[in-house]
């Protein structure tokens, strides 16, 4: 007769979707699991913020896990709780208040913080980051009452912040450094495609190309200073000028870190009690920027710790410009330096494509307008099948393949 010993203790630092999902993984392999989260709120879904600040959700809405739930799992959650240092010789992680929590195995999962441009006047009230469910209630308020925005960056998550203020009554200008708003997906056509139909059906504003080189104000901010000179003024200012893995934690514990964490093929730091997912991880060389991948690399964590074999094998996850009515779908490797870009664009039809070729094969793809075509494209990114022979055509999509 075999007698079972004492669970396996498990601490996943950062209640994100990646430490949720590992943690919920883990406990249903009946390992006794803590989850430890820096934020006060409980699980939520970061993927929908801009549905809080557009004022189409409550908060309540977003909660993925609530306390009933996390009982039921048989997870100990600990939120408002930042882990300030991990002894791994004692396996013990200590939290800023500095309570000792010991395991047996740690899983890093601290994601990634939005970067804050250190410009003068960054730190003044009224000057957002647009990450978590605090900034997102702080921003509403400020915005509230047909505020004047000013939202630093037209990439992807920029965008959907200045559409979301939008839809609260904002008066909203994009400052962007190049000429068109999403330029890493879009060519130079498509970009200003997607920047006219966002003025004509969200009354955003652009300035680009344009440096801002200061945000004024004394007590709160009121206005950004352009390094053309031009002043915007504002009532509020949202930065979404790119995010930065959170790796303070692991690299003072000693661990590898490049970019992110470095980790294995399964999840596994160079110490094996210790691992690291989601956004803070580097996997072969690769920081994710995506939840799909964050997911992924938290049920292969779950596998590892219970000594299952899972491996995480990267997927070409599309993404999506969440703003209603305005299409815009991209999967694979985006502007790759190393690929052959094919363009199509029709400016009449408010249509574009860019695809991205290696050594004859689809390794990425942008739609703008019309995304009917996305799983063909999908599946050719991940399939790597090879599609040399119809280059020419490729850009028309699968109806034109099957007639040619
Ligand atoms: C507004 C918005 C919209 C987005 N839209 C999309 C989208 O459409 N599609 C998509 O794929 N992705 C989207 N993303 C990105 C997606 O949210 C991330 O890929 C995902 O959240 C990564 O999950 P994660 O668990 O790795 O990290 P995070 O979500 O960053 O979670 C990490 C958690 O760890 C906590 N933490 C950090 N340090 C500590 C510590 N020392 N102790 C304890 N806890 C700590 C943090 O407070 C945080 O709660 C969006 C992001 C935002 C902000």
């Amino acid at each position: 007769m075999t007698v079972a010993g004492p669970a396996m203790r498990v601490l996943v630092i950062g209640a994100g979707p990646a430490g949720m999902r590992c943690a919920e993984r883990a406990a249903q392999a009946g390992l006794e699991v803590t989850l430890v989260g820096a934020e006060a709120a409980l699980p939520y879904d970061r993927v929908a913020l801009g549905r809080v600040l557009s004022g189409e959700a409550e908060v309540p809405a977003l909660i993925t896990h609530d306390l009933r739930r996390l009982r039921a799992l048989g997870i100990g959650y600990r939120p408002a709780t930042p882990i300030a240092a991990l002894d791994r010789a004692a396996r013990v992680a200590v939290t800023a208040r500095g309570e000792a929590i010991s395991w047996d195995r740690a899983v890093i999962a601290t994601g990634s913080r939005a970067t804050r441009l250190p410009l003068p006047g960054a730190e003044l009230p009224g000057v957002f980051v647009y990450r978590t469910i605090d900034d997102v209630r702080a921003i509403h308020r400020a915005a509230a009452g047909g505020a004047r925005a000013v939202v630093i960056g037209g990439g992807l998550l920029g965008l959907e912040a200045a559409a979301s203020l939008s839809a609260i009554g904002a008066k909203v200008t994009v400052v962007h450094a190049v000429d068109w708003p999403m330029e890493r997906q879009l060519d130079a056509a498509a970009g200003a495609l997607l920047a006219r139909s966002l003025g004509a059906t969200r009354g955003l504003r652009f300035a680009m190309p344009a440096a801002t080189t200061a945000i004024e104000g004394s007590a709160w901010v009121s206005g950004v200073r352009l390094a053309d000179g031009r002043r915007i003024a504002c009532d509020i200012v949202v930065m979404a000028v790119g995010v930065r893995p959170v790796t303070e934690l692991a690299r003072d514990a000693g661990l590898a870190v490049a970019r992110g964490i470095v980790v294995d093929d399964a999840m596994r730091t160079d110490d094996p009690a210790v691992l690291a997912i989601g956004e803070c991880a580097e996997h072969r060389g690769v920081v994710c920027g995506l939840v799909a991948p964050a997911l992924a690399m938290a049920e292969v964590a779950a596998a590892t710790l219970a000594d299952a074999e899972a491996v995480y094998a990267p997927r070409p996850d599309p993404t999506a410009l969440k703003v209603s009515g305005i299409a815009v779908w991209s999967a694979g490797e985006v502007a790759p330096a190393d690929a052959e870009a094919v363009t199509l664009t029709d400016e009449q039809a408010g249509r574009a494509r860019r695809l991205w070729l290696r050594d004859g094969r689809l390794v990425g793809a942008v739609l703008y307008g019309d995304t009917a075509d996305s799983p063909f494209y999908l599946d050719l990114i991940s399939s790597g099948r090879p599609v040399a022979p119809h280059r020419a055509t490729l850009a028309f999509g699968p109806a034109f393949q099957d007639a040619a």
